[in-house]
């Protein structure tokens, strides 16, 4: 079966790619010549992840999941919430919208925050939503130098190092999206 993965990142896709069962051939944007800029115009992650999704399906005819991330802040009240990217403004930029995040958690004594990711698939005509999330806490201080957005000052619970000093493989076992990816997989290896 052929699925799309409604991403440009060819990180993401390699990634669930190698997860999945290799009876499911999974396509990038670009493999079904999307070069379409999808706006991502809804209020919250499962609305745009299903608004990603369903582009796909209603304008190309391929079963197609979609994924959107947001950083959830307690003492914010949940934002930056889905617009974690554009939290310092756009054009999206991580090293403005860290230190927007740490200015505004100065005086917060509370720094417990959670990454939560929404994935939404769309296979033959029905529609799964699968949710990761991966809680822990804002650094007052970048540490690290890997991974990417707010992968410096993000700790996650149960460890004493930020995303930034985890390997690309201790992340994704823990992380948000990880979490999501995993629940989609299996789900997708026991779909007849
Ligand atoms: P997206 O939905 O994966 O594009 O994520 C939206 C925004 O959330 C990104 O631009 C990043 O700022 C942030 N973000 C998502 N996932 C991560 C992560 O794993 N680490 C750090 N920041 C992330």
């Amino acid at each position: 079966m052929k699925l799309v993965f409604a991403t440009n990142n060819l990180n993401k896709l390699k990634e669930v790619q190698e997860m999945l069962p290799s009876s499911i051939e999974l396509l990038s944007l670009k493999d079904i010549n999307c070069f379409d800029e999808i706006e991502e115009t809804e209020t919250t992650l499962e609305g745009n992840a299903h608004l990603k999704a369903d582009y796909i399906t209603k304008k190309f005819g391929f079963n197609c999941f979609a994924d959107d991330t947001g950083l959830e802040v307690e003492s914010l009240g949940g934002k930056p919430g889905v617009y974690s990217a554009r939290f310092a403004g756009e054009p999206s930029n991580s090293e403005n919208n860290m230190q927007k995040l740490l200015v505004d958690l100065e005086t917060k004594t509370n720094r417990k925050a959670q990454f939560r990711t929404a994935v939404s698939l769309n296979i033959n005509e029905k529609k799964f939503l699968f949710e990761g999330i991966c809680t822990g806490e804002i650094l007052r201080k970048k540490q690290g130098e890997k991974g990417f957005g707010y992968d410096p000052i993000f700790k996650p619970e149960g460890f004493n190092q930020s995303f930034a000093k985890m390997t690309s493989e201790e992340k994704n076992k823990i992380s948000h999206r990880g979490i999501a990816i995993e629940k989609l997989v299996k789900f997708l290896s026991n779909y007849k």
